[in-house]
């Protein structure tokens, strides 16, 4: 069975982790602190704080903005659903807008029309690693003096043209941008999150609401010759990173070029194959990791059957992207707006085996059932 991803990790991880364990040191650490030192050199961003996953990640940035109860914050509902449920958590509504059918990010024509007198913030994402037209988004927060996260869960390692140069996503180019280190991800620690920004105070704040509101890092008590006695200023969270986690990290950074060298290859090769579905657009001014590579089947062709039969061909395919406000758990939301094109893309949508490892062959295999199933 051709799995649709695969996380690529070996005995450097392993030892790396194994090093972090016999240290005597497994929780948020000095593994920890390189691996952020780490990331924000690869992103280019001035800091870098990790977390336990991108969903803590988002509640982060959210509550480091101000973002609290009754405000608004204008995101997509076609994401995976921790990018709403991040908003909940702070007492805010997400107010869904809908996406561009090319690239399944949120078009931002809509956005302006979404913005009521409590609009805190817009949540944008860059979707299955593409990244979302920050160009046109950010000078309509500027506008309504909103402020913006990029929830770059999939978009490790992908880049957008900035002002002359290709530069990686989560520098940030928005105020705050959150990344997923989950195993259907690029890169992983098991579980996961980084957040970066160029804003100190923030970053100050991500540290402190991570460990639980205290105000003195055990790192600092540790390394104290003196008895220091903490307080806790404010209702934190435990949102740490462990040092194994970390440890693990620094050496899938390590990998990253490779792996993204080699899923830019793949998707260039499905994208030259395929035919009788549509694949994924890129702008000029985009570079995906491809995170996922998603396909939309051709009109009348039924999703559900299409992958059945890929599944009795022996490849593992997922449908396109989840909108939240067709979830229960979005039900008591107000209701949302008309979103043709986020319910067609999930809808129509079918993401394909993509992994570093996979080979030609793999491959071949995927593009011959894809073909084979779309004539049946
Ligand atoms: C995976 C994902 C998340 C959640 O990431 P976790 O690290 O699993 O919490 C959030 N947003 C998007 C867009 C994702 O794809």
């Amino acid at each position: 069975m051709i799995p649709v991803a695969r996380p690529l990790l070996g005995e450097e991880e392993a030892a790396a982790a194994r090093r972090a364990i016999l240290s005597g040191w497994v929780t948020q650490g000095p593994e920890v602190e390189a691996f952020e030192h780490e990331w924000a050199a690869m992103t280019g961003a001035p800091h870098a704080c990790a977390v336990s996953s991108c969903t803590t990640a988002l509640h982060l940035a959210l509550l480091a903005l101000g973002v609290g109860r009754d405000d608004e914050v204008i995101t997509v509902s076609h994401s995976f659903i921790a990018t709403a449920n991040a908003v909940r958590y702070c007492g805010a509504l997400p107010v869904f807008v809908d996406i561009e059918p090319a690239t399944f990010n949120i078009d931002p024509q809509l956005i302006e029309q979404a913005v009521t007198p409590r609009t805190k913030a817009i949540l944008c994402v860059h979707q299955l690693g593409m990244p979302c037209d920050l160009a046109a988004i950010l000078p309509v927060a500027k506008k309504h003096n909103l402020r913006v996260i990029e929830d770059a869960a999939c978009a490790i390692g992908s880049e957008i043209q900035w002002q002359g140069e290709w530069q990686r996503i989560g520098r940030p180019h928005a105020d705050i941008a959150c990344f997923s280190l989950h195993p259907r991800k690029v890169i992983t620690t098991g579980d996961g999150g980084m957040i970066t920004t160029a804003n100190t105070e923030w970053d100050a704040t991500f540290r402190l609401l991570r460990q639980h509101g205290m105000s003195v890092s055990d790192k600092a008590r540790h390394q104290s010759s003196k008895v220091i006695f903490e307080s806790y200023p404010v209702v934190g969270f435990n949102y740490r990173m462990t040092d194994p986690q970390g440890a693990m990290g620094r050496e899938q950074l390590k990998r990253l070029p490779g792996i993204l060298e080699r899923r830019r290859e793949i998707a260039a090769r499905y994208t030259a194959s395929l035919s009788g579905v549509t694949p994924p657009h890129q702008p000029a001014w985009a570079r995906s990791n491809w995170q996922s590579y998603c396909v939309r089947l051709p009109q009348g062709c039924d999703q559900a059957a299409f992958m059945q039969k890929m599944l009795e061909a022996g490849v593992s395919t997922r449908r396109g992207v989840m909108c939240s406000h067709r979830e229960a758990a979005c039900a008591d939301l107000p209701p949302a707006r008309p979103m043709p094109h986020s319910e067609q893309a999930q809808d129509t949508g079918v993401m394909l085996p993509l992994y570093p490892q996979m080979t030609d062959a793999e491959q071949d295999l995927v593009i011959s059932s894809l073909h084979q199933a779309l004539n049946a």
